[in-house]
């Protein structure tokens, strides 16, 4: 049998159990919904649609665990579960990469290489620090003693998009649940199996019940419930921006909990003529949009190229492009699967007419069918863009790169900065000082110079303006989590 065979026969031998997991226990609800899958279009689970009462009773759930179990546990044991919660993640590694790539199309071979190591790999970072973060002791007068501790917020609210299921809610989870926090997480409607299949594992580890609850249903039900619920403390997201804004209005309408946002981006890579490599600044401009079917919310969707190189670069780009491939996430092959859903793939596929219209079309351009599902869009690439054309503004979150030609470092610039978003940015350039200068002035959270998106467990990541606030990974991802509490004690600095 081929190796394709094997995945889906060991898919098909999954339990896929779509219900949530409050309390410790599975929950049949009342209300359901089929989970199709973009590789086949046919349902491979059903799954919870959670109701306000639902999540009523995970947000109780989660209080409980968080007064009785676990803020009050010692922080070694704390470390020992979560640690052990990541050596689960390993040990169920296949079935994991399985279910993530079937519930959103990714390939197989990067969910089992990158997501399911990378998720055990964060736990074990916020697992190790939760006894090396300390408090402070500040300055203060004689006959004065401050303790500024960080303590846990208590019950937070974690909703969670499609295109790194399990990695995103590990995200989320691990730093909130290392600083002694319980989570109610909302995976996304598209993508909910792994997320549930977590929570399981999450009892497996001892982690008591309560700690960590899933409540799968769709945004407007379920992730209004979570953003609404008088009694969550602090609301983690990743996902659009136009929802990463619902929830503010949440938090205003309800009881002000803290939120922290993680949305949209149309991230620019600048490629100057004096780049040192450039085959190796397209191989990796390509892998800044393609990479995880350009469903990557730090993408480096906008190029912008030096006028002068921007015809050798574009042919640079093309060759990329034909290595890529196509076709069912369980193919080993398999370099690109389909984009997460039909809607999505509609989406795309307008603005691969819009682009069509506003620029000329490089390559790819099409919406196409595989496997009898229709969610597979070709890699593709507009060029010759103005900054106001729609598929150079907007984000598209999909396989479609849009390229901007310039003429000085100061247009580069200024385009770059031309967007409501500041998630990402990356700049090739072999001038030090330029690499230096361009940096300090791109708007964005991150920026990565002669390399492209680039992001590790142990710096933050995050955006500027619209891309929304707070940072996730690092030590700074348990700052949204804990909240500085200030004891003061006065004492006699003489003996009566
Ligand atoms: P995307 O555009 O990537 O699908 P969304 O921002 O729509 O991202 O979704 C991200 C998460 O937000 C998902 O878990 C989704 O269910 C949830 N969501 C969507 N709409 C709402 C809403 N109106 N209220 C609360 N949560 C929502």
């Amino acid at each position: 049998m081929s190796k394709r065979a094997d995945l889906e026969q060991a898919f098909q031998a999954l339990a896929r159990d779509g219900r949530a997991v409050i309390d410790g226990q599975r929950r049949e609800t009342p209300t359901t919904f089929e989970d199709i899958s973009p590789a086949t279009g046919t349902s491979i689970a059903t799954v919870s649609q959670c109701s306000v009462s639902d999540v009523d009773d995970a947000v109780a759930s989660s209080r409980r665990a968080y007064d009785s179990a676990w803020s009050t546990m010692s922080s070694a044991d704390r470390k020992a579960r979560l640690h052990k919660l990541a050596d689960l993640i390993t040990a169920n590694a296949q079935e994991l990469a399985l279910l993530e790539a079937m519930d959103m199309g990714k390939p197989f071979s990067d969910a089992i290489s990158i997501d399911v190591p990378g998720s055990s790999y964060i736990l074990n970072f916020y697992a190790e620090a939760i006894d090396k973060v300390a408090g402070e002791i500040p300055v203060t007068d004689p006959g004065n003693t401050a303790l500024v501790q960080r303590v846990p917020l208590g019950v937070i609210g974690a909703v969670i998009p499609w295109n790194y299921p399990l990695e995103m809610a590990i995200w989320k989870i691990a730093p909130a649940l290392a600083a002694g926090n319980t989570v109610v997480v909302k995976p996304a409607e598209q993508s909910p199996l792994s997320a549930l299949r977590l929570a399981e594992l999450a009892l497996e580890a001892d982690l008591p019940p309560g700690v960590l609850n899933v409540v799968p249903g769709d945004g407007p039900t379920t992730g209004a419930a979570v953003g609404l619920h008088g009694d969550v403390d602090v609301l983690t997201f990743t996902g659009s921006t136009e929802i990463g804004k619902k929830f503010l209005e949440y938090s205003g309408q309800s009881n002000m909990k803290q939120v922290w946002l993680e949305c949209g981006g149309k991230s620019p890579n600048l490629v100057f003529a004096d780049a040192s490599n450039l085959n190796e600044a397209a191989e990796f401009a390509a892998r800044a949009i393609f990479f995880n079917q350009g469903e990557v919310c730090s993408a480096n969707s906008r190029l912008l190229v030096e006028r002068a190189i921007h015809d050798e670069f574009i042919a640079l780009l093309q060759k990329e492009v034909a290595k890529i491939s196509l076709g069912h996430p369980l193919d080993p092959a398999t370099t690109m699967g389909p984009l997460v859903d039909a809607t999505q793939a509609s989406r795309v596929e307008r603005y691969l007419g819009l682009g069509k219209q506003d620029g000329r079309l490089v390559t790819g351009g099409s919406r196409l069918s595989i496997d009898g599902s229709d969610c597979y869009v070709e890699p593709t690439i507009f060029t010759d863009l103005s900054s106001d054309a729609a598929v150079a503004r907007e984000e598209i979150f999909g396989p479609v790169l849009s390229v901007i030609p310039f003429d000085s470092e100061a247009e580069a610039v200024a385009l770059a900065n031309n967007s409501i978003y500041g998630l990402a940015a990356s700049v090739w350039t072999s001038n030090l000082d330029r690499a230096h200068r361009v940096a300090g002035l791109l708007h964005a959270g991150t920026v990565s110079v002669n390399t492209v998106d680039a992001l590790g467990v142990t710096t933050p990541f995050g955006g500027f303006k619209q891309s929304g606030f707070g940072r996730d990974l690092s030590l700074h991802a348990m700052e949204k989590f804990t909240g500085l509490k200030t004891t003061w004690i006065r004492f006699a600095t003489t003996q009566p």
